[in-house]
C-alpha cells in the first residue's frame, strides 16, 4: 500500500548516519540545505527522531540537549536550531517527528476505527504515518525536503523510519530522491593510516535494508586522496564524484563552503534532475568567514547556568553570542560558570574579571540563590547583563528584594509560599495537570517601549519573540518596581504580560521573557545579543584589556 502523493515536483533527500553518533548529521543536513537555497531553490529541513518521547520537552538536559522552540510553539530538536541558522526556513512541529508522535497517531487512529477492521502494523501502517509526515512537508510548496534520520544505521529503533524511506521513491519515483549517508573515515594514530572499512561495513547495513546511498559525506580528520575516494567508491557503490570529505574545522559555518568547493551543490541538483534557478551564491557566508578570520579582540561573558559541563545544554545561547562576536569583531569567550557555585568569593573573584554576564533560562530550583546573587552583582557592578527567561525572572527578584525592600521576595515556582510573589504562575497556567506541551510556547507579540534599550536595539515599535516558560513577571508588583527605576520596556498587549525589563542606571542591563537566541543566525545576529556584546565590548575597552588574554578564574571556552 503507498501513501497518495500529489505534488511531483517536490525532491526528497534523506540524511542517515554511519558508524558512530555525533558526527555532525544536523549540521551536514543544514549544510545541504543552505547550499541549495544559495541556489534560488526553497527548502525545508526535517527531522526524524526514534525516541519514544512525544517530544524532548519533557527530557532531562542530561538526557538531551537543548530543547529548540518553533515559531508555532513546537518543542524540538536541537538541529533544527542549526537548520534554521544555516537557512531561511522557519521550521514548525511538522519539522520534527518522533516515534512517540507517529505511534499516538496511530493508536488514535485505529481508536477512531479509522483502519477499517484491519491488523494494525508497523508496515505498512506505521511507515505510512511516517511518509504522511513527510508529504505533508512537501506539500507545503517546497521544492526540496531534506530529512535526517536521528541515530546510526543499525539502530533497532529507528528502524520503522528506515523503512518508511526506503519505500519513498516508490512512491515519487527515484529520481526525485537521493540518499545521503554520512559516515567516518577514521585515521588509525599508530600506523598512519586512513581506514575506510567502517564506511565500507556502514553502507553494506544500510544496503541490507534497501537502500542504497547516493552520496557520501565522510567525516575526517585529514583531508584523504583520490586513491581513497576511488576504494571507497568502489567498495560502497557510488560514484567517485559523489564522496565527499567533510574535514573537522574549528568553525561550523565554514561548512557549507567547504562542501561547495568540493562540488557538492553541482552534484545533488544533477542527480536529483533540479533545474536551479541559479549556481550556488555563497558570498554572505564567504564573506563572514573572511570578516572572522582575522585576530579579533576578546570579551569576557560569565555565563551562570546549570548544565555548563554539557556541551549542548544551551546550544542556541552559545550559537547567539558568537555570532554577535561576529559582527561586533570581537571573540567571545564564555566562561561557563556553575550557578550553585556562585557566592561571594566567586563574585569577587571570577564575576568582578567579566566584560558581561549572562543568565539562561532554566527550570527548577537548583542553584537559584546563586543566579540571584550573579543578577545583583551584574547591577551593583555596573557589569552588563542579560538575562534570558529565568534569567529575568531571577533578576526581578534581585531587584524586589534588594531595591524595593521585598524581604523574601521570590518565584512560586521555587517558594509557594513567599510573601512577595513577584514572579507568578499565570490564571489559566493554574489548573494544568499535564506536563508536555503545556507552557506558553512559540512567537508572541512584544510592544516596544520608545526611548529604552529595547528599541534601540530592535528599532521597530512591535517584535515577536518566543516562549517556552510557565512563569511570569507578577503585575502587582510593577509600580514599586518602576519606582526604583525599573524599566518595563517590552510588553505583549493581549494580556498585559511583561515582556522585557532594563534598568536606567546602569550600563547594560536587560531581561527578557522570551528566548532570543532562537532567532539569531550567524549572517543576521539577534540585535539583544549584538547590543549585549557591544556593551561587554565597551567595558572591556574601558578596562584597557584587549590582549585576547583570558581574564582570571575560570577556563574559558574557545568560541
Ligand atoms: N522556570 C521558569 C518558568 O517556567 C523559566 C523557564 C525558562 O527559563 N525557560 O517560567
Amino acid at each position: 500500500m503507498s501513501v497518495p502523493y500529489t505534488r511531483p515536483k517536490c525532491k526528497f533527500i534523506f540524511v542517515t548516519g554511519g558508524v558512530v553518533s555525533s558526527l555532525g548529521k544536523g549540521i551536514a543536513s543544514a549544510s545541504i540545505g543552505c547550499l541549495l537555497e544559495s541556489m534560488g531553490l526553497r527548502v525545508t529541513n526535517q527531522k526524524f527522531d526514534p525516541y519514544i518521547n512525544v517530544d524532548p520537552g519533557t527530557m532531562s538536559p542530561f538526557q538531551h540537549g537543548e530543547v529548540y522552540v518553533t515559531e508555532d510553539g513546537a518543542e524540538t530538536d536541537l538541529d533544527l536550531g542549526h537548520y534554521e541558522r544555516y537557512t531561511s526556513a522557519q521550521g514548525s512541529r511538522l519539522n520534527n517527528v518522533t516515534t512517540g508522535q507517529i505511534y499516538h497517531d496511530v493508536i488514535q487512529k485505529e481508536r477512531r476505527g479509522e483502519y477499517l477492521g484491519k491488523t494494525v502494523q508497523v508496515v505498512p501502517h506505521i511507515t505510512d504515518e511516517i511518509k504522511g509526515r513527510i508529504y505533508k512537508l512537501a506539500a507545503q510548496g517546497y521544492d526540496v525536503v531534506i530529512t535526517e534520520i536521528g541515530g546510526t544505521v543499525g539502530d533497532i529503533e529507528a528502524q520503522s523510519f528506515l523503512e518508511a524511506v526506503r519505500q519513498v521513491p516508490f512512491d515519487v519515483g527515484r529520481d526525485n530522491t537521493l540518499y545521503v549517508h554520512l559516515t567516518l573515515v577514521p585515521v588509525i594514530r599508530a600506523a598512519g593510516e586512513i581506514k575506510t572499512k567502517p564506511t565500507q561495513h556502514s553502507v553494506k547495513e544500510l544496503r541490507e535494508i534497501g537502500i542504497t546511498p547516493d552520496i557520501l559525506l565522510c567525516r575526517t580528520e585529514k583531508s584523504f586522496d583520490d586513491e581513497i575516494t576511488r576504494k571507497i567508491a568502489l567498495f560502497c557503490n557510488v560514484d567517485p564524484d559523489c564522496v565527499f570529505q567533510a574535514i573537522d574545522v574549528d568553525e561550523i559555518y565554514r561548512i557549507p563552503l567547504i562542501f561547495h568547493e568540493q562540488g557538492l551543490d553541482a552534484v545533488l541538483v544533477r542527480k536529483l534532475k533540479i533545474n536551479a534557478p541559479h549556481r550556488a551564491n555563497l558570498d554572505g557566508w564567504k564573506a563572514l568567514i573572511e570578516r572572522i578570520s582575522v585576530r579579533r579582540e576578546c570579551v569576557d561573558i560569565g555565563f551562570v547556568g546549570k548544565y555548563i559541563n554539557l556541551q549542548d545544554a544551551y546550544k542556541s545561547v552559545y550559537e547567539a553570542l558568537r555570532h554577535a562576536g561576529f559582527v561586533n569583531d570581537v571573540k567571545v569567550n564564555i566562561h561557563r560558570i556553575e550557578a550553585e557555585d556562585v557566592g561571594e568569593a566567586t563574585l569577587d573573584r571570577q564575576l568582578e574579571q567579566m566584560d558581561g554576564i549572562l543568565i539562561p533560562g532554566g527550570f527548577g530550583a537548583r542553584g537559584i540563590e546563586g543566579k540571584i546573587a550573579a543578577a545583583e552583582f551584574a547591577r551593583s557592578a555596573k557589569i552588563p547583563y542579560l538575562g534570558i527567561c529565568l534569567g529575568m525572572q531571577v533578576a526581578v527578584i534581585e531587584l524586589a528584594r534588594n531595591l524595593c525592600g521585598f524581604a523574601g521576595a521570590h518565584s512560586s515556582e521555587f517558594e509557594p509560599d513567599t510573601p512577595y510573589p513577584v514572579i507568578d504562575l499565570m490564571e489559566a497556567q493554574k489548573s494544568v495537570k499535564m506536563m508536555g506541551g503545556t507552557m506558553r510556547l512559540g512567537g508572541y507579540d512584544c510592544t516596544i517601549k520608545p526611548g529604552t534599550r529595547a528599541e534601540k536595539a530592535y528599532g521597530a515599535p512591535l517584535i515577536r519573540e518566543r516562549h517556552r516558560h510557565r512563569y511570569e513577571v507578577n503585575n502587582r508588583y510593577l509600580p514599586q518596581l518602576a519606582e526604583k527605576g525599573v524599566v518595563v520596556s517590552g510588553m505583549n498587549e493581549a494580556t498585559g504580560l511583561v515582556e522585557m525589563i532594563e534598568l536606567k542606571d546602569h550600563p547594560w542591563f536587560v531581561g527578557c521573557q522570551f528566548h532570543p537566541e532562537f532567532k539569531s543566525k550567524p549572517l543576521a545576529p539577534h540585535p539583544l545579543f549584538t547590543q549585549f556584546v557591544a556593551a561587554a565590548k565597551s567595558r572591556m575597552s574601558m578596562r584597557g584589556r584587549t590582549d585576547g588574554a583570558p581574564a582570571a578564574g575560570g577556563a574559558a571556552e574557545k568560541n
